[in-house]
């Protein structure tokens, strides 16, 4: 059996033509799911099922997307995937500081929507082992928390305090998009929460350190005007 036959999705969504392209899709991938047609059979699902990941549409007849992965995140940190029409930046934003680990913008691919549960799963499997360990090991890059050491391709890397703790942040949240507010209030505290700027220096340097090595990968992706995330390679 395929390790994606154990991994159970719930699909929120209340138009039926998508809500039967998304579940034709995962079934003919050997996913598992479930299905809720409003925000409140949402959590209702969710609390009684455990499922391992939770495709999301923002507009629903009852709860504001939004509304639904507030109230999800009081309990559960299961990965939660956006699926919606809104196209505007403001509302992924939204949902991401509101605790969605990504988002896929109407019309999507059905080959998209399988890479991002990819990920999905893969952050859902390595999720306590990461929380717990005084190691961080993303390819070629190696991070000893206790020693506060960093590695690239086997060479030590030289980071300033804020340098060090940006790449925490984006490490111990892998495979997640966090937003510029996220980051800035998490590095720097809420004061800064609008200089996006700022961080924008710091992320190029930080980079720039990361990709010094010969063969270095790029690991650390821009969503413009959104955020940032760090890959799993
Ligand atoms: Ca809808």
């Amino acid at each position: 059996m395929s390790q994606s036959n154990l991994f159970q999705i719930l699909v929120v969504e209340d138009d039926a033509p998508v809500r039967n392209l998304i579940t034709t899709t995962l079934k003919t991938h050997g996913y598992r799911y479930l299905v809720a047609e409003n925000g409140e059979s949402a959590l209702m699902q969710a609390a009684s099922f455990a499922p391992d990941a939770i495709l999301l549409d923002l507009g629903l007849p009852d709860l504001d997307g939004i509304e639904v992965i507030h109230r999800i995140r009081g309990w559960s940190e299961v990965p939660i995937i956006i699926i919606s029409a809104r196209s505007e930046d403001s509302d992924k934003i939204e949902a991401l500081d509101a605790g969605a680990d990504d988002y896929l913008t109407k019309p999507f691919s059905v080959e998209e929507l399988l890479a991002r549960l990819r990920v999905a799963q893969r952050r859902q499997a390595r999720q306590n082992e990461t929380q717990q360990s005084p190691f961080y090991e993303n390819g070629p890059l190696q991070i000893d928390y206790a020693a506060g050491r960093v590695q690239m391709c086997g060479e030590e890397i030289h980071l300033t305090s804020t340098e060090y703790k940006l790449l925490c942040l984006l490490a111990q949240n892998t495979d997640k998009v966090l937003t510029h507010r996220f980051i800035l209030q998490k590095v720097w505290g809420s004061s800064w929460e609008n200089d996006v700027g700022t961080l924008r220096v710091f992320m190029a340097t930080l980079r720039k350190k990361l990709e010094k090595p010969i063969g270095a990968p790029r690991l650390i992706q821009t969503y413009i005007g959104i955020g940032y995330r760090m890959m799993r390679v």
